[in-house]
């Protein structure tokens, strides 16, 4: 038998400090601070180590969308370990809840869309589009369209590809990326840089940028565009109304893909089941991850459109692409039993009817704060931009030091948003109820009196 040990937190920073080496983390800050142990959680909430209660307005990453605690994926979990805990779908094979998952996908997906590649994350979806896109084109004839268009300030994901295809400068630069055959347009951020234009003005500005792009580097190398329908971790930057309306007049244009990464916006985030429903956008290619299991296994995949799966199907013959994990029997179980809920409790309908208009008619009434030049919303993604003058738009002289302070501030009042430089971000579990975003809307408004004190 074994007994179970119960550490302080100060022995798990401790044994955190000397072996764990987090993502996207600066370990002597994080030495000097101590990280916050996130023990339990239940619903929209989070319970640490040292007993504290916070409104998780960000559902993890971006991910648990139907809220903690829903005992029916660990005993969907459960029941499938031990049926079949694991087996390949490489080589004629496959298991009962990959191929159900991959069904019940495809009837939820754009009618167009009726194939699903199965991954391990986010990051291998975008790998796995990649490989998809330049597969396709070799297949058609075409092997010089190669070339991928993303967006600066993109963000999808941080393998070697996904770095590549995002357009994050500090990601870049850490690595010699954007490996070849990768290039960014500028992103369609009218708060931060639409200068004098108005929103619709910088949206067809923004657009155009694809046109420009596709004329210097030439259509017949260009295999395809890569965005989010919003862009998430680049600070919930909505695009003005013009944005995707031009984009697809261009993309109708010419002979691309069009890759919309639904990670972020799919599994009803935007009170669609996929962003690209929101934006009434037709893509070749949809990576997904997050959401499809609510993030409580990890998951991903790539849902594919009939003119690259037919064309693979058709004419590729074996596809050397895959992962140890693609389509894992209890991930798989998860994010069946996931999609379940998410249909059957019809919380889709409800971020669209109830959640989204609720939640963004709250954090409207944030702009009327002094610290606060914009807020912004779609569904249950919303962002507060901090400045230090709300009629010019003006930032604070140094760059994310409101945004981190505004951070810190939620984090004492018991609340998760997270902080883009100087936009605070949040996208709560899509079962919020109303008197959780008025918490959520108080305890932000709090946060930035706090902020503005501080800042003196
Ligand atoms: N694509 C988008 C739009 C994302 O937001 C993310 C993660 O935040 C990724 C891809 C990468 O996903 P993962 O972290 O699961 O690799």
């Amino acid at each position: 038998m074994t007994t179970q040990i119960t550490y302080s937190t100060a022995q798990l920073q401790a044994m955190d400090h000397a072996h764990y080496l987090h993502p996207f983390t600066d370990h002597k800050d994080l030495g000097a601070k101590g990280t916050r142990i996130i023990e339990r959680a239940e619903g929209v909430y989070l319970w640490d180590s040292d007993g504290n209660k916070v409104l998780d307005g960000m559902a993890g990453l971006w991910c648990v969308n139907i809220g903690y605690g829903r005992t029916e994926l660990a005993d969907a979990a459960y029941k499938q370990m031990l049926e079949l805990p694991y087996y390949n779908s490489f080589f004629q094979c496959a298991n009962p809840p990959a191929v159900k998952l991959a069904s019940a996908i495809a009837q939820i997906a754009p009618e167009h869309m009726n194939h699903v590649f199965f991954t391990g994350s986010g990051s291998e979806s975008n790998d796995t589009v990649l490989r998809m896109v330049r597969r396709y084109w070799d297949l058609k004839g075409k092997p010089d369209k190669k070339t991928i268009i993303g967006r600066i300030n993109g963000y999808h994901g941080s393998t070697v590809a996904g770095a590549s295809l995002g357009g994050m400068s500090a990601m870049h630069e850490q690595g010699d990326l954007p490996i070849p055959g990768i290039v960014h347009i500028p992103q369609p951020y009218w708060f931060g840089e639409g200068g004098d234009m108005t929103p619709d003005e910088f949206g067809i500005w923004a657009a155009q940028q694809l046109e420009a792009k596709i004329q210097e580097v030439g259509e017949d190398k260009v295999a395809a565009f890569i965005a989010e329908p919003i862009q998430g971790a680049g600070g919930v930057i909505i695009p003005p109304d013009t944005y995707w309306p031009e984009i697809k007049r261009i993309l109708a244009r010419h002979e691309i893909l069009l890759v919309i990464d639904e990670v972020i916006c799919g599994f009803g985030r935007t009170g669609e089941w996929f962003g690209s429903q929101h934006y009434d956008l037709k893509p070749d290619l949809m990576p997904i991850a997050k959401g499809m299991t609510s993030g409580y296994l990890p998951m991903g995949g790539v849902i594919v459109g009939e003119r690259v799966a037919q064309t693979l199907i058709e004419h590729g013959g074996e596809f050397f692409h895959g992962y140890t994990y693609s389509g894992h029997p209890v991930a798989a179980a998860v994010g069946l039993k996931n999609l379940e809920i998410l249909r059957d409790e019809k919380i889709v309908d409800y971020v669209k009817e109830k959640a989204a208009p609720y939640l963004q008619s709250k954090i409207a009434q944030l702009a009327e704060h002094p610290l606060v030049g914009e807020v912004r919303g779609v569904g249950l993604l919303g962002a507060i931009e901090l400045v230090s003058n709300k009629a010019t738009r003006e930032r604070f002289a140094e760059k994310g030091m409101a945004g981190s302070i505004c951070r810190d501030m939620c984090v004492r009042n018991g609340l998760v948003m997270r902080a883009v430089g100087d936009t605070m971000i949040m996208s709560p579990p899509l079962i919020i109820k109303p008197a959780e975003i008025d918490e959520l809307v108080t305890k932000a408004w709090k946060a930035l009196d706090m902020t503005a004190e501080q800042l003196g």
